[in-house]
Parts: C-alpha cells; sequence; structure tokens
C-alpha cells in the first residue's frame, strides 16, 4: 500500500518525539508499504513565529508572515529525515516548492491547485520515504504561501489524493474523533466512523481536529482519512463516505466556535437590494459574514443581523458607519462581541423530528440565552454569550445522550 502518515505539532513536539515518528514511519515502511510522511511545525512554533513578526507590526505584510511562518515545517522535516537515517533508514526531505505544491496566491489562506507529484515518487522508487512540509506551498510566481492554521491536514489529503494513496493517517494528540472535543467533555466518546458531511459541519463549526479543506479535499477525490494517535496503536477514526446505520444516529457530535462577534442594524428601510448594499463594503475588505437574520418588519422597517469574527468587528463597524448612513444611524448599528455559537451535528438529523425542539430545552434548562439560530440539513447552530460556550456543549453533549455508548 501507499501510505501517507500526517503528523501535528504535538507529535513532533520534541526530540524524543521525532525520533518517536521515524521509528513509526520506519515500522510501516518495513511491513512493505510505501511511506510519505507530511509534518507540521513543532507545537508553539507557528505561534512562536507569528509573535516575532507581530513585534515588528501589528499588520504585518501578508507575503512576509507566509515567508516566516512556513519556516517551523522547515525544521521539523529536516529534523525528521535526520531522525530516520539515524534510526538506519532512508529518507529525504521536500519543502512546498520542491515537492511543487502549487497554490493560488492568497498569502496565509493560500488553496491547492495542484501537486506534482513526481520528486514524492522519485523518492518513493528510491525506497526512501518522502517527508513532506505541511502548510506551505509555493504560487505561480514562485512565492512562498501558507494554507491557513492547521493546514497540515490539508496538504496531507491533499497528497495523498494526488498520489492515490490508499489511506492518509493523521496523528494527533488525541485518539481519534470524539462526540465533542475531549479536552472540553470529559465523557465525549471516540467514533469509530463518521461521514465526509459531519466531518464537514464539525470542522467548520470549530472542530479543530481536521482542518475543513482537508475534509473537503477527502470527499472531493475519495480518501479515506485514519485519525489517530500518535503515541499508541489505538484504532482511530475513519472519515468516509455516509453508510445506512449512521442515519440512526441523530446527534454525532456538538462542538462550538468561539471569537464571533453579532452587528444588528436596527430600523433599516425595508426596500429591495439593502443587504447587498450592506455587505458590499465587508466583502470588499475581505469580511467574512456568517449567521445572517432578517425577519419582522413594520411601519416599511426592519432589523438586519449577522455575526462574523470578532476579529474584523471594529473594522466592520467603520466600514458600515462610512458607507451605511442613509440606511440607519450610526447609533442604531449595535455591535456586540464575545459570543459563542454552539452547533450539533448528525446525519440522522434528516430523517428525525424534534431535534431543534430538544436543543432549546437543554439550552433553556441551563438558563443560557439563544440570539440567533441556523440550521442546515444536518446541523443546527445556536449564538450564545461566549461565556456559556463549555457549559452548552457538555449539557448538549450529555442531553443528546452521546455520553452513552
Ligand atoms: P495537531 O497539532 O495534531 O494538528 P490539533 O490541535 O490541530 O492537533 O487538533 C487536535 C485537537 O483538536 C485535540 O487536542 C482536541 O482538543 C481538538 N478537538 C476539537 N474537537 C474535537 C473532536 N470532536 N474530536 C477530537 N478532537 C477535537
Ligand atoms: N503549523 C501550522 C499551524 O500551526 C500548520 C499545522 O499545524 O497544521 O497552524
Ligand atoms: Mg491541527
Amino acid at each position: 500500500m501507499l501510505i501517507v502518515q500526517k503528523y501535528g505539532g504535538t507529535s513532533v513536539g520534541s526530540i524524543e518525539r521525532i525520533r518517536n515518528v521515524a521509528r513509526r514511519a520506519l515500522a510501516t515502511q518495513r511491513q512493505g508499504h510505501d511511506v510519505v510522511v507530511i509534518a507540521s511545525a513543532m507545537s508553539g512554533e507557528t505561534n512562536r513565529l507569528l509573535g516575532l513578526a507581530k513585534q515588528i507590526t501589528e499588520i504585518p505584510d501578508e507575503r512576509e508572515l507566509d515567508v516566516i511562518a512556513s519556516t517551523g515545517e522547515q525544521v521539523s522535516v529536516g529534523l525528521l529525515a535526520l531522525a530516520i537515517h539515524a534510526e538506519g533508514g532512508k529518507a529525504i526531505s521536500l519543502l512546498g516548492h520542491q515537492v511543487r505544491v502549487l497554490t493560488d496566491s492568497a498569502f496565509a489562506r493560500a488553496r491547492i491547485k495542484a501537486i506534482d507529484a513526481q520528486a514524492i515518487t522519485e523518492a518513493l522508487a528510491e525506497k526512501k520515504i518522502a517527508v513532506v512540509a505541511g502548510f506551505q506551498g509555493v504560487d505561480e510566481d514562485g512565492n512562498i504561501t501558507t494554507l491557513g492554521r492547521g493546514g497540515s491536514d490539508t496538504s496531507g489529503v491533499a497528497v495523498a489524493a494526488a498520489l492515490k494513496a490508499d489511506v492518509c493517517e493523521i496523528y494527533t494528540d488525541v485518539d481519534g474523533v470524539y462526540t465533542a472535543d475531549p479536552n472540553v467533555v470529559p465523557t465525549a466518546r471516540k467514533v469509530d466512523r463518521i461521514s465526509y458531511e459531519e466531518m464537514l459541519e464539525l470542522a467548520s463549526l470549530g472542530a479543530k481536529v481536521l482542518q475543513i479543506r482537508s475534509v473537503e479535499f477527502g470527499m472531493k477525490f475519495g480518501v479515506p482519512i485514519h485519525v489517530r494517535s500518535s503515541f499508541n496503536d489505538n484504532e482511530g477514526t475513519w472519515v468516509v463516505p455516509e453508510e445506512k446505520a449512521m442515519e440512526s444516529v441523530v446527534v454525532s457530535g456538538v462542538t462550538a466556535t468561539k471569537d464571533e462577534a453579532k452587528i444588528t442594524m436596527h430600523g433599516i428601510s425595508d426596500q429591495a437590494g439593502i443587504q447587498a448594499m450592506v455587505l458590499r463594503p465587508l466583502a470588499a475588505a475581505g469580511i467574512v459574514v456568517d449567521v445572517i437574520v432578517q425577519a419582522y418588519v413594520q411601519n416599511g422597517r426592519t432589523n438586519f443581523t449577522f455575526t462574523l469574527p470578532a476579529a474584523d468587528l471594529a473594522r466592520a463597524k467603520d466600514l458600515l458607519v462610512k458607507n451605511c448612513g442613509h440606511l440607519c444611524s450610526p447609533e442604531e448599528i449595535m455591535a456586540e462581541s464575545s459570543l459563542s455559537k454552539v452547533s450539533v451535528v448528525g446525519v440522522g438529523m434528516r430523517s428525525h423530528a424534534g431535534v431543534a425542539l430538544k436543543m432549546f430545552e437543554i439550552l433553556a434548562k441551563e438558563n443560557i440565552a439563544v440570539q440567533l439560530i441556523a440550521t442546515s440539513e444536518i446541523k443546527i447552530s445556536c449564538v450564545i454569550e461566549a461565556k456559556y460556550a463549555e457549559l452548552a456543549v457538555r449539557a448538549l453533549h450529555d442531553g443528546f445522550g452521546l455520553d452513552k455508548a
């Protein structure tokens, strides 16, 4: 088999752990498989590098930021190749531009456009373990790019897709995908199998165990993803196409995002096109809005509310005051931060009634007020005050019976 193994920051967080990864990769190779390793930066390293840049300027140029942030992975792959040599194996490190992980030029959040597998297949033909730097790529003009926080997951799955690998193993610091973040909910249980769709929702709604784009790649190219721990040999979680049995589980996971904010424009005139007028200046500034709610028109006036990342709140409010004065006065633009979005996810929701009701009852029992609600076929999200997020996740987790097998 051709096996791609992606190791996260904690798994390569010290020299001893790097040696452990080298031994794992070699053991897999000795079973007769071709092995490609994708490595993240050592834990804490990417934050440290970004922190250095911030000491020079609050708003660093993103091209230069990627030049800096990408070095964490360069160190990891060099050390890992050395560790494999030291264990008597053959290995070669490859950076994003050496493989040629071609991306667009959206620095700090680049998207992979194509991967040239040749350098890797040449290494494999020489019985070497190819050790590829995660998180980084190169654009058409030769600039170094990075794929956004947690992007090594995407490097791993994308390389697996390009090589038509049999599996992409994601090695991390937990045993797999759990019914909720095991570091927040002590009663969370490991899930044996989860559908790509559910994993996509969980990843986009706050479960950082996989970067959302890695799941998109897996789904698009049919790469089986096996999330497991680098500290033991336990079977982890398989992310796979939906199976019939999955429908009987109404809620398969609970998750929450942090650092959400909300803007409400009160009493804006209810004419055709106002939504576009409000969101146009924000989109032009690259601000991503999320939950959008508009209801209740009275005397030709309505309220328009949406959420956005807290980090963009001040900028967004400024833009609205400048560009939307004809829709409502500045005093009627209310901004609020310290919010969280808690979500329950499950393909079983499609065929079961009363899931939203149950969610609201559980939150009500904890006295948690719901500010906004958004749903899709397989998820229900509620925006609440951030200070109640962990309480809400725990209450929903146990309320939906996820603590029981
Ligand atoms: P790595 O450095 O290996 O990429 P991450 O820190 O990015 O690891 O992701 C693993 C972490 O994801 C876990 O330590 C856990 O706290 C968090 N997490 C959040 N939600 C979940 C979940 N549903 N299942 C498992 N882990 C989760
Ligand atoms: N080192 C990068 C980060 O911390 C990429 C990753 O770990 O996946 O975001
Ligand atoms: Mg990660």
